[in-house]
């Protein structure tokens, strides 16, 4: 694929202590490019997520956005947080207000829309998740698919230029999860540059454009999904494959 880079990560290395936690990791996403990031657990894909909207700073190394540097603090700060949505595990929605007023609540905050306008997106994009009809609704009326669905109708709300999921469906029944990746499937199709941690290989191998596998802070293998899943090269993969699929 032609690569307009959108987000870029250069040699970056993440500490927690004495864990090393990201290693020299390079990693490029192009504008409209889908990378699913898989590999066991506590092999970095939650932290390497994080990295990307800094919501942890990193030791060594250099991420772009758009061509630019991530800001370290400010304003600059709460921006980037807009422009690079991020959906949860769990779904993080405000308990206390309506399905409404969480899709419109940063709107009005950061994007400093006014609360009509900031409204009238909201029922839009509820619309397209398929809740417009839980607007006036709070978090625990729903079910865990729609409050997912709903999170993430709250982020493209900050009309984002990426979206980062990490585990959107593990903590979801089964019979949930085909209607969160149904969201993400036609957000794939619209174009938008995602970056998705998920064990679900069906999205992966349906919407993915690359397969990120990581083991124990490393990107080992990085290739389109085809590759991946037919002829995995590593033995960290091989073996990760056949315990989940
Ligand atoms: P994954 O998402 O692939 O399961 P994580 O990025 O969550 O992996 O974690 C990678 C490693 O970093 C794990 O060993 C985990 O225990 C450790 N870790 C994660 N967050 C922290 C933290 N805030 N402080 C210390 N160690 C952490
Ligand atoms: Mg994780």
């Amino acid at each position: 694929m032609a690569v307009d880079p959108l987000i870029e990560l250069r040699n970056v290395n993440k500490y927690y202590g004495e864990l090393h936690v990201l290693r020299d990791i390079d990693l490029t996403v192009g504008r409209g490019e889908v990378v699913v990031v898989i590999g066991p657990s506590g092999s970095g894909k939650s932290t390497l997520c994080r990295t990307i909207n800094r919501l942890e700073t990193i030791e060594s190394g250099t991420i772009t956005l758009d061509g630019r540097p991530l800001p370290a603090e400010g304003k600059a700060l709460a921006r980037l947080r807009a422009e690079v949505g991020m959906v949860f595990q769990s779904f993080n929605l405000f308990a206390h207000k309506t399905v409404l007023q969480n899709v419109s609540l940063a709107q009005v905050k950061v994007r400093r829309r006014g609360q009509a306008e900031a409204d009238r997106r909201s029922r839009q994009l509820l619309d397209r998740v398929g809740l417009l009809d839980q607007a006036d609704k709070y978090p625990a009326q729903l079910s865990g698919g729609q409050q997912q669905r709903v999170a993430i109708a709250r982020a493209l709300a900050m009309e984002p230029k990426a979206m980062l999921f990490d585990e959107p469906t593990s903590a979801l029944d089964p019979e949930m999860i085909n209607e969160v990746l149904e969201v993400m499937r036609q957000l794939a199709r619209d174009g938008m540059t995602m970056v998705v941690v998920t064990h679900e290989m069906g999205f992966a191998r349906a919407s993915a454009n690359r397969v990120v596998f990581m083991a124990d802070g490393r990107i080992v293998e990085d290739r389109s999904p085809d590759e991946f899943f037919t002829d995995p090269r590593s033995d960290r993969a091989r073996d990760f494959l056949s315990k989940i699929l």
